[in-house]
């Protein structure tokens, strides 16, 4: 029935703002030609929740961990160790985001490997996308280098329809199209802004303009169309310096940009959309091993409660000896660990979350089920996930709402972040022309989903479940 799908991925489109410019009739394309014919979903993105890592599964159908790439930055500490120059921290701010497709485990495929005839436009996970089906391979970087200079990201989006109105004429199966001026709008004022508000109704008019293309070119019926999000934001005002708070505590770390400087460093410190971070530490040994939450209690004995005592930290993830995390906050404390697809959930003593009591065994679906309308929807199953990297740190911070984890050598300053496990952070609006059972979902859904309407296989190793 359909023979095309194209996925709009409208970054840092918030799910609760959305809603309701959705509710007072603001966005009257996309409430008319997808919501009302098709599906509006309730869904979580990925931890973290941040550009990059929480594209992967619209492009993979797994999370973050599951490919590897658990972060906007990471560490690979084995290869740190040895000394290895190459691939042993990451930061794909920049260049280095060419690099996030081939950093991946290389049996996770990527739709431009599994959907003959797919395109990428102004998405830098292109692996498998030959030629000019990388649509923009090298313009990408010139429009990001512009938006950067000139604050013009709706004149990026603008051109993001553009290439998308370009592709049709190939008649591609599938199509990828991130529109970035959202989140770099968010960032530059905060969430709830005119200037970002505005740029949620130009997309309703981006929805106007390809849904017109499509009638014209009779390929509306058998179009599948997905508007989605990345995640959420939240306005930041207060950052606090977690690179001065392992100073302090004599991990002098090592950090981005101050990469060059390796001597005598006992920690690093890898952030992420700025309200998270992985955290790393040198075993009494050396870096090679992981270092659980016993081994770090030796190395810095009130590290966890000293995070703790700050506002600005809200979770604490720790990897423990079994193989799973202990998670910590002012609220309480509980292991997490995954066996195969089940989540083990043990609180001690109150649970870090708030959760009313849950069980300690959960499928996949009823983690979600369970943590959907807390603050927390969907917490310690992205938090196992997340710990199944090698590259995930050995302590994860998740920030308290309001602040963010950098301080330093971050221009222009953040006045909003995402990539914590925060509602505002983790929920996104999943909209659809096509007509989907109305239940929570999470990200990782979206492609597997994509594969079955277009009739192809759903490879075994895949995360999400279609809708
Ligand atoms: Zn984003």
């Amino acid at each position: 029935m359909y023979n095309k799908s194209i996925i709009i991925l409208a970054d840092g489109t918030r799910a609760d703002i959305f809603d309701e410019l959705v509710a007072k009739g603001d966005l009257p394309n996309i409430s008319k030609y997808l919501i009302e014919p098709g599906s509006k979903l309730p869904a979580v993105t990925t931890f973290p929740s941040t550009t990059g890592p929480a594209h992967l599964p619209f492009l993979t159908g797994c999370f973050p961990g599951t490919c590897n790439v658990p972060g906007i930055r990471w560490m690979d500490k084995a290869k740190y160790d040895a000394g290895a120059f190459f691939n042993s921290y990451r930061s794909y701010v920049g260049f280095e985001s060419f690099c996030m497709a081939s950093d991946m485990w290389p049996h996770i495929k990527t739709a431009f490997e599994l959907i003959p005839n797919s395109y990428s436009i102004f998405n830098s996970i292109a692996r498998g996308a030959k030629g000019r089906r990388n649509f923009t391979k090298i313009s990408r970087i010139w429009y990001w280098y512009y938006g950067h200079l000139t604050d013009r990201w709706g004149f990026v989006d603008d051109m993001a329809l553009k290439k998308l109105l370009q592709v049709l004429e190939r008649d591609p199966a599938f199509v990828f199209t991130v529109f970035p001026a959202t989140d770099v709008y968010a960032h530059l004022s905060y969430p709830h802004h005119e200037r970002v508000i505005e740029q949620y109704r130009r997309m309703d008019g981006y929805v106007g303009k390809l849904v017109d293309t499509l009638v014209a070119r009779g390929e509306m019926d058998t179009t599948a169309i997905f508007l989605v999000s990345d995640h959420g934001l939240s306005k930041t005002d207060k950052h606090f310096c977690v690179n001065t708070f392992l100073e302090d505590h004599d991990l002098p770390p090592f950090f981005y940009p101050l990469i060059f400087k390796k001597k005598g460093k006992l920690s690093a410190n890898m952030v992420s959309g700025n309200a998270m971070t992985h955290l790393y530490f040198r075993n009494k040994d050396g870096w090679s091993r992981r270092t659980t939450v016993d081994e770090l209690k030796s190395i810095s004995p009130n590290i966890i409660d000293d995070l703790l005592e700050e506002a600005a930290v809200d979770i604490v993830s720790v990897r423990n000896g079994e193989g799973g995390a202990d998670v910590y906050s002012r609220r309480g404390h509980a292991r997490v660990r995954l066996d195969g697809s089940t989540l083990h959930y043990e609180v001690k003593g109150s649970d870090p979350f708030g959760y009313k009591k849950l069980q300690s065994d959960l499928s996949p679906e009823l983690s979600l089920n369970k943590t959907w309308e807390t603050e927390y929807p969907d917490a310690p199953f992205q938090i196992a996930h997340l710990l199944t990297s090698p590259r995930a740190g050995d302590l994860i911070i998740s920030a308290t709402p309001g602040f963010d984890l950098r301080v330093k050598y971050e221009h222009p300053e953040h006045f909003a972040s995402h990539g914590s496990l925060h509602t505002s952070h983790m929920r996104v609006p999943i909209v659809s022309n096509v007509k989907f059972e109305e239940r929570p979902v999470r990200t990782v859904d979206v492609f597997p989903t994509v594969l079955k309407l277009l009739g192809h296989d759903i490879p075994g190793h895949i995360d999400g479940e279609p809708l």
